[in-house]
Parts: C-alpha cells; sequence; structure tokens
C-alpha cells in the first residue's frame, strides 16, 4: 500500500461564531492510500482547539508511511491500527485519517459499502441536526431558513444572552432544538437553572455544560436535570467511557476524537452496554469524514453530521440528506468520490 497526503484549508460559508472564538477556516489534510490500482480516501479535520495542525498532521502522517507501506493488503487493518496508535500518543485526527482511509480501501476491494461491513441497516439513519452557531438575531433567522429542510436545530450557547438566543429562535420556529454549551456554563447551579428553563422548550438534549473534567459537578446534574445530558469534550476515545457514565446520559463520538471508525464502532457498543446515548458527531470537514462517520449513524440516537453543509469548498461528493435524514449510498467503501 502507498500512503499520500495533502493539507487543505476549509472555508466556511459564514463566519462561525463559538464560545472559542469566531472561525473563518479550518485546516484539513486529505489521505490517499492505494493498493491494486484503488485508493481509499481519508481526511483529517484539525478544529484548532483540539491541538493538532497541518504540521503535526503532515509530521505523523510523513513517519508513519514506511510502516503502512510494510503491509501488503489493508486486511490487517487491526494490526495496522494498533501499531499507529502506539506509535505516538494523541494525534487522533491524523490517525483517523489513515482509519478511514483503510476503511475506504476495504470497502472497495470488496465491492461493499461500509455501512453493510459494520452490518449497519441502511434505512435506519437518522436526521442530522443544524447547526446555527451564536449569531445576532437576524442572522439566526437567515441560518433557520438556509436550513429549511432540516429537522432538528443545534444551538450553541456559552452563557451570554442564552435565554435572548432561544426565546430569538422560538419566535421564529417551533422546531426541536438540540443545545451545545461547550463548557460554557460557569457553575451547575447555572446550568441546572437554564436547563429548568429550556425543560418546556422543545428541547432535545443538552450536550456539555460544564468543563470537561468537572464530573463531581457534572454527576450532580446527571442527577437533577430535567432534560438528557450529553458529553462531548469530556469524552475522547473509548477507554474514557467508564469514567464519564454516570456523568452523563450519552456521549458525543467524533472520529477526529476517538482515531476513527474502528474504535467508533468498539465505543458504541460499549455506550450500549452501559445504556449510554450515541450522538455521532463531526468538525468541519469534507463530505470524506462525514461520509465515513455517517456509516455508523445507524447506530447512533442522533447525529450532528452537518459540517461539510456549512463549508464553501468541499472536496469530495458523498452521503446526502434527504429532508434532514442522512441517505446512504450503495457505494463501495465510505461512498465518496474527489471532485
Ligand atoms: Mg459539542
Amino acid at each position: 500500500m502507498k500512503l499520500s497526503f495533502t493539507p487543505h484549508t476549509l472555508y466556511f460559508k459564514r463566519p462561525f461564531k463559538i464560545a472559542h472564538g469566531v472561525r473563518t477556516s479550518t485546516p484539513i489534510v486529505i489521505v490517499e492510500l492505494e493498493h491494486e490500482g484503488l485508493i481509499g480516501y481519508g481526511e483529517a479535520s484539525m478544529p484548532p482547539y483540539l491541538g493538532e495542525s497541518h504540521e503535526s498532521v503532515l509530521a505523523f502522517l510523513k513517519n508513519v508511511s514506511s510502516l503502512i507501506e510494510k503491509y501488503k493488503d489493508p486486511f490487517e487493518i487491526d494490526t495496522i491500527l494498533k501499531e499507529i496508535d502506539s506509535f505516538a500518543p494523541d494525534n487522533s485526527a491524523a490517525k483517523a485519517s489513515i482509519d478511514i482511509a483503510l476503511h475506504d480501501l476495504i470497502g472497495k476491494l470488496q465491492n461493499k459499502p461500509c455501512w453493510q461491513l459494520f452490518d449497519a441497516d441502511k434505512n435506519n439513519t437518522p436526521f442530522t441536526t443544524y447547526t446555527l452557531g451564536m449569531d445576532e438575531p437576524e442572522v439566526v433567522k437567515q441560518k433557520i431558513e438556509d436550513g429549511n429542510e432540516f429537522k432538528i436545530l443545534k444551538v450553541k450557547l456559552n452563557g451570554d444572552n442564552d435565554k435572548a438566543i432561544i426565546s430569538n429562535i422560538r419566535s421564529i420556529t417551533n422546531k426541536p432544538v438540540a443545545i451545545d454549551v461547550n463548557q460554557g456554563w460557569k457553575t451547575k447551579e447555572e446550568a441546572l437553572m437554564m436547563i429548568e428553563w429550556l425543560a418546556d422548550k422543545n428541547v432535545l438534549f443538552v450536550e456539555q455544560a460544564l468543563a470537561k473534567n468537572n464530573l463531581d459537578d457534572a454527576r450532580w446534574l446527571f442527577e437533577r436535570s430535567p432534560l438528557p445530558l450529553y458529553a462531548d469534550e469530556s469524552i475522547q476515545r473509548y477507554n474514557g467511557i467508564d469514567k464519564v457514565k454516570d456523568c452523563f446520559h450519552g456521549i458525543n463520538i467524533k472520529l477526529m476524537k476517538c482515531t476513527g471508525m474502528h474504535e467508533a464502532h468498539k465505543m458504541i457498543k460499549r455506550a450500549r452496554e452501559l445504556n449510554l446515548k450515541v450522538l455521532i458527531g463531526c468538525m468541519s470537514e469534507t463530505s470524506c469524514a462525514i461520509s465515513a462517520a455517517a456509516q455508523l449513524s445507524p447506530f447512533s440516537d442522533f447525529s450532528d453530521l452537518d459540517g461539510a453543509l456549512l463549508i464553501k469548498n468541499n472536496l469530495f461528493d458523498g452521503i446526502t440528506f434527504t429532508e434532514g435524514k442522512i441517505t446512504l449510498n450503495d457505494m463501495p467503501g465510505i461512498g465518496v468520490t474527489m471532485k
């Protein structure tokens, strides 16, 4: 197998306001893994707050390329991924790019879509949430109109003007809303007060209300919250699930946090054993990484896979949405073509 990779920058259609600040672009790296004339595509997306960058991903891929090239084919995926994971700690997005390319290649060699390889029910996909970000009322109104076909809205809150943001949305639409606080509420009491206020406003769940390491307060909130609570920043990888199992109702699994599809699938199974709900999320990504995550979406309770819809320069065609519902295709692998 031969590995090659190229850095790109994705640009948002609109500047994206979240608790970490305003962003207009995201660095990504596209990976191509070649074997017997077929190419498996993979992607690393590196939002700045996660600590990876073009430099770190390119360096990691350069370092592991000879290691990957010594394998005859991608079917030794378990061994390959284990070896790559133990090569260096962290580098989750870089690792995910290889994992996705391996899955794409395996699917293409067997002429089967990955959802079939994972034994997922193609028709059981969820609606994706559609992200509004944090904006001025008139921008939010425009974004709601842009996302008219989507059935669930995702709203970012951070403790400033939260009630005004929700009241504004509720004056425009009564669609169900998922809330993402991105660790923005300062105390457990503030969080509980807000969740109680939100409870009769058609809110589906609240994601990452408190600081990621503050599990004692997360547990306190979990015992009292009238709405389901999901962990995002508090959970990265498989071995972190048991630590958060008594602090949240569910977990947000993202390929870029957990090193890819292989581990995400393991996490879903473990979450089910622990009676945890599963949300499959994404970063700002092209349809490459989004389509990879979508292969697992039939196993989720909710999916938050609108990342490719918010960018100007999507480099791939992949899975689509039908009135907001994730629509998997029958193409082999992760179901993408490069534009
Ligand atoms: Mg989140």
